[in-house]
């Protein structure tokens, strides 16, 4: 099926007590077994929930992949991605990672004698010499956040599968509508659902996807064992979501490059980051991997004081941390998101102070192309 009927229909059947075509709120801890040990292939809600099951599949098939393992964030899915490794395992990471995902591997994994290396994964001879043989996953993250830098998948695919480590790719920021890591060889994708998936700024979710039976089957050992499983509700409410999740994107996208182009042509903008610029240095890299561009820009306006000056005068981009919903945000990576991120490593991959990344929401585009400049000249 194509990529518009799988986001409708893809894991949701009607209802077999009432025919209602929307899958229900299963808000149950609960179900009743017949006799001992004799039920419905339902027990407990940790272990199984139908709205759950419903939306795993869903976004499965719109991943191109086989399984689909929720969690209750985007951090918890991560979280669930190394708790398959081992006490004295090696992971290589993206050096340009969320925030929160270098936190989680930097100040908890680590603890449990997890080593982490970053990475410019942009390079794939670095992520060659950086294996050792305790490397046992490569965790990438294209394009990165805030920098929107690309890194190269089925070269990516290929090093790890030849060196027997599993990859994963954070596919956050494209969502499967642009970017679908397991066709390109890639064992496992990752999602905070809280972003684009679900759009509307009113959950936060994760989840794992994957083609393969193995990896699946110890995933949804660690989703029961260690319990970040998402709520029916939650769930419900991204399945809603992705009906409209291609519709979204087009938007999300038309809007980003029309608002990138502007800026790049802008005297008050020092610097633009949008893969979708055919000045954006891996321009050729983004249309041979993605089908789009995504909706998240990045430029930089030269000084701390002049960010603020841009977040306090727009009026449709709202100040606020998160990405990917229906309405545009503004964020200053440096002191809100990324500010668990080292100084030095944050202007080492150009994260000034002077950054500022615009998530480009679905209103009209006219609209927020005048917001945008209305903010410069303020500025
Ligand atoms: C937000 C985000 C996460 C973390 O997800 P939560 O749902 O906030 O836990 C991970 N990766 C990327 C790229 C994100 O944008």
């Amino acid at each position: 099926m194509g990529f518009q009927t799988d986001s409708i229909h893809a894991g949701q059947k009607p209802d077999p007590t009432t025919g209602a075509i929307m899958t229900p709120i299963f808000q149950t801890s609960t179900y009743v077994q017949e006799s001992i040990g004799v039920h419905k292939g339902y027990e407990y809600s940790r272990t199984q929930n139908p709205t759950r099951q419903a939306l795993e599949a869903n976004i499965a098939a719109l991943e191109n992949g086989k399984y689909g393992v929720s969690f209750a964030s985007g951090l918890a899915a991560i979280s669930a991605l190394i708790q398959m490794l081992e006490s004295g395992d090696h992971v290589i990471c993206s050096d340009n990672v969320y925030g929160g995902t270098y936190r989680v591997f930097e100040t908890v994994f680590k603890k449990f004698n997890v080593a982490f290396s970053f990475v410019d994964t942009s390079d794939p001879e670095k992520v060659r010499t950086a294996l050792t043989p305790r490397t046992k996953m490569l965790f990438i993250e294209t394009p990165t956040n805030p920098m929107l830098i690309l890194s190269d998948l089925a070269a990516l695919a290929e090093i790890a599968r030849a060196h027997g480590c599993l990859s994963v790719v954070d596919n956050t920021f494209m969502s499967p509508y642009f970017q679908r890591p397991l066709e390109l060889g890639i064992d496992l994708v990752v999602h905070s659902s809280t972003k684009y998936l679900n759009g509307h700024s009113d959950v936060v979710g994760g989840i794992i996807l994957t083609r393969d039976d193995e990896l699946a089957s110890r995933l949804y050992y660690i989703q029961n064992a260690v319990g970040a499983v998402p709520g029916p509700q939650d769930c419900f409410l991204i399945l809603r979501a992705t009906k409209t999740l291609a519709l979204r994107m087009r938007e999300h996208e038309k809007n980003a490059l029309a608002i990138a182009r502007y800026l790049e042509g802008h005297p008050r903008v020092e610097k633009v980051y949008y893969p979708g610029l055919p000045a954006h240095p891996q321009h050729a890299l983004a249309k041979r991997q993605m089908s789009g561009f995504g909706g998240i820009v990045s430029m930089d306006l030269g000084s701390l004081e002049k960010a603020r000056r841009f977040a306090e005068n727009v009026r449709i981009f709202a100040l606020a941390e998160s990405l990917g919903g229906v309405e545009s945000l503004v964020d200053h990576p440096a002191i809100m998101t990324h500010a668990s991120v080292p100084r030095e490593e944050r202007l080492r991959m150009g994260l000034t102070d002077g950054l500022i990344r615009l998530s480009v929401g679905v209103e009209d585009e006219e609209d927020l192309i005048r917001d945008v400049g209305q903010a410069l000249e303020a500025m």
